[in-house]
């Protein structure tokens, strides 16, 4: 017998109409988890999902660990499997929830019966359980009204389950709920923590990266893929666009003004991330910026940057501080790749003295020099995908 995971809803639910669609997306993203973990039944009843094992073979403790990184769940239990017995379901509830009952001043059982063959009603096993379970935890005060701890009888098909206090969710929407978006990734700390808060938001991402071979090597190159690996605990498995982008930055440098370098790489970004948004049905850029961090991240810069594309512009980080970007790397597990020492390929030729407060017509009027459109082709006929995903 296996123990049952439970996992409650957040704001799908409060969607209306398209409530269906969204479950419907968390449903199957929950599902494409749990790939390789063996045979689970994954359904959902008024707000909660259940992730019932099928057989003795599934792997739970691992369906755990990656359920908590899946948007659109703010909460799960773990619920502890046992026989359809009022006996066995008191034992169960004795053993795994000791440590939370010692820890509440007060308690209450709610019961939940879908096996109706069951030979008590859910009140009944409440005050059987309640009373047994106060016997044995004699500090512990029945309150039903405002209890500190609630103890959950589930009576179901395959066994009896037991649960207490929930473990947070990662929050959030389903991804792909909300659309989907291309996402700058450099092999920085700023960017990997962009993608996952835009994902967060429901939205799948596909990854660009630019590629500036061989002034920065294989390993800056590895180190992105590892980044975007990671990320697929929470974004669900992505494509990663490899965009070669040696010729433009030797275009730029040998035709632009030193200062400008950055303006008219960044411009370069946006131009090919765009065309690569449009022919996957991307409706968003997403980067990493962060205003007053650099040069190119002043408001004139950003205005600059932005000019070349119609599509918005996500920037999650935008009034972050660098700390507070640092804790989420932390908490998601990118920081400790993203220090790694790789080049990216901003750093190869930057100006000495970057122009902070740039205009459009300037850029416009430096471009003249360079074969725009041709560039941008090449680049994006180039362009290498790559797959990637941590459940493989
Ligand atoms: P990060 O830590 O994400 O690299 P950063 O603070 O170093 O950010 P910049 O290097 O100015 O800032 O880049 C700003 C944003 O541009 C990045 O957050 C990222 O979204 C995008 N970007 C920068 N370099 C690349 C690259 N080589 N490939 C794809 N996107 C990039
Ligand atoms: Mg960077």
């Amino acid at each position: 017998m296996n123990d049952m995971i439970l996992l409650k809803q957040g704001e799908i639910v409060l969607k209306g109409l398209n409530k269906r669609s969204f479950e419907q997306k968390l449903l199957s993203n929950i599902r494409k988890r749990l790939n390789g973990l063996g045979n689970f039944d994954v359904y959902s009843v008024q707000s909660t999902v259940y992730v019932e094992p099928q057989d003795d073979g599934a792997d739970v403790d691992e369906a755990f660990e990656r359920l908590r990184k899946v948007f659109g769940v703010v909460a799960l239990s773990r619920a502890a499997a046992c026989e359809k017995d009022k006996d066995a379901i008191v034992a169960c509830a004795k053993g795994y929830l000791a440590e939370q009952m010692r820890g509440a001043r007060s308690f209450k059982v709610e019961t939940k019966r879908s096996d109706k063959a069951f030979p008590m009603t859910s009140i009944q096993v409440s005050q059987y359980v309640g009373g047994e379970l106060s016997e044995a935890f004699p500090d512990v005060e029945v309150d039903v009204h405002e209890p500190e701890l609630t103890v959950h009888v589930e009576i179901r098909d395959y066994a009896a389950y037991v649960h207490a206090q929930p473990t947070p969710g990662a929050g959030g929407m389903p991804v792909g709920s909300n659309g989907r978006a291309v996402t700058l990734l450099s092999g920085g700390i700023d960017s990997p923590v962009s993608t996952y808060m835009i994902a967060k938001r429901g939205v799948k991402l596909i990854p660009v990266h630019f590629f500036s071979f061989p002034y920065t090597s294989e390993l800056a190159k590895q180190k992105v893929l590892d980044l975007a690996t990671l990320l697929t605990a929470y974004c669900g498995d992505m494509k990663v666009e490899i965009v070669p982008f040696t010729h433009i930055q030797e275009e730029i440098r040998a035709k632009c003004p030193e200062e400008y370098f950055t303006l008219v790489m960044r411009r370069f970004m946006m131009r090919i991330a765009a065309r690569i948004a449009y022919r996957n049905g991307c409706k968003a850029i997403v980067t990493g910026e962060n205003l007053g961090q650099v040069a190119s991240q002043t408001m004139e810069a950003m205005a600059c940057t932005q000019a070349v594309t119609d599509l918005p512009v996500l920037q999650p980080l935008i009034g972050m501080d660098k700390e507070e970007i640092v804790t989420v790397a932390r908490r998601i597990g990118t920081f400790d790749t993203s220090i790694l020492p790789y080049e990216d390929c901003c750093t190869v030729f930057t100006p000495r003295h970057p122009k902070t407060k740039p205009s459009v017509a300037e850029l416009v009027e430096i471009e003249k020099a360079l074969d725009v459109e041709g560039l941008v082709n090449e680049a994006v006929a180039g362009t290498e995908r790559v797959r990637v995903s941590c459940f493989e």
